[in-house]
This record gives C-alpha cells, sequence and structure tokens, in this order.
C-alpha cells in the first residue's frame, strides 16, 4: 500500500467508496463524478501505478479486472459498455493507482475526448 495513494486509501477502508464488487485481488466501485449512467472503476487491491506495470507485474490481475468489469457491465449495461485505462499525463490519468473505467448506459461516441 502506498499511503499517499487515493485508491489504497480506499482498498484500506479509510476513504468511503459505494463498492459494487470485490475479489481478493480486485475492488469495483462507482465513480465520484460519473461520466456515464454506469460509470464503475475497477482497481486492483495491489498497488501498481498504471496498466503498464500491472502488466509488467505478470497481469494475472489484469485477467481478474476484466472478468469484474464484465460482470458489472452484464448486470448494469447489457446493451455494450465501454473498458478504458487512461495511462499517463497525455492519458488524462489523474489516479496513479491502476483502475479501469467501465462506462454504459448510454450510446459511447467514437473518437473519445
Ligand atoms: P482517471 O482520471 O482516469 O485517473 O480516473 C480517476 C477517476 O477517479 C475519476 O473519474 C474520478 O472521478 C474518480 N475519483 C476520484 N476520487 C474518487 C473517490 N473518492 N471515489 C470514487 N471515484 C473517485
Amino acid at each position: 500500500m502506498s499511503e499517499s495513494c487515493l485508491f489504497c486509501r480506499i482498498v484500506a477502508g479509510e476513504v468511503p467508496a459505494d463498492v459494487v464488487l470485490r475479489t481478493d485481488s480486485v475492488l469495483a466501485f462507482r465513480d465520484l463524478d460519473p461520466k456515464a449512467p454506469l460509470h464503475v472503476l475497477v482497481i486492483s487491491v495491489r498497488h501498481h501505478p498504471d496498466v503498464a506495470a500491472a502488466a509488467r507485474d505478470g497481469g494475472d490481475v489484469l485477467v481478474e479486472m476484466g472478468r469484474l468489469a464484465a460482470q458489472v457491465a452484464q448486470d448494469e449495461a447489457p446493451d455494450g459498455w465501454r473498458w478504458v485505462f487512461n495511462t499517463g499525463p497525455a492519458g488524462g490519468q489523474s489516479v496513479q493507482h491502476v483502475h479501469g473505467h467501465v462506462l454504459g448506459g448510454r450510446q459511447m461516441t467514437w473518437p473519445p475526448g
């Protein structure tokens, strides 16, 4: 755990979150500032700064994150959904702890902003 990391503090229960699903290695909770009717963040329990770092560590947690994302989407966005990893400053990443955004419940547009 990184003491200064917001998502590590959510994992530790120090910051409240609206948790949707959890396993030993992954936590899914609703985004505080939703960009779609369904907006859930799926994060690793263990601290990795971004998706590339999680992949370098073996990537098993990314598979589990995808499994939970699909489970949330199956329940709440059966018509389709989007799975986004903002990565690095130009990618729009604001929290340096790997997280995938599950977005759904409306028609998504392309290209993204
Ligand atoms: P990103 O900008 O891709 O790093 O995504 C970070 C996301 O975390 C944003 O969509 C924020 O709205 C969300 N967020 C920030 N703080 C919290 C919090 N305390 N609980 C839930 N979501 C949060």
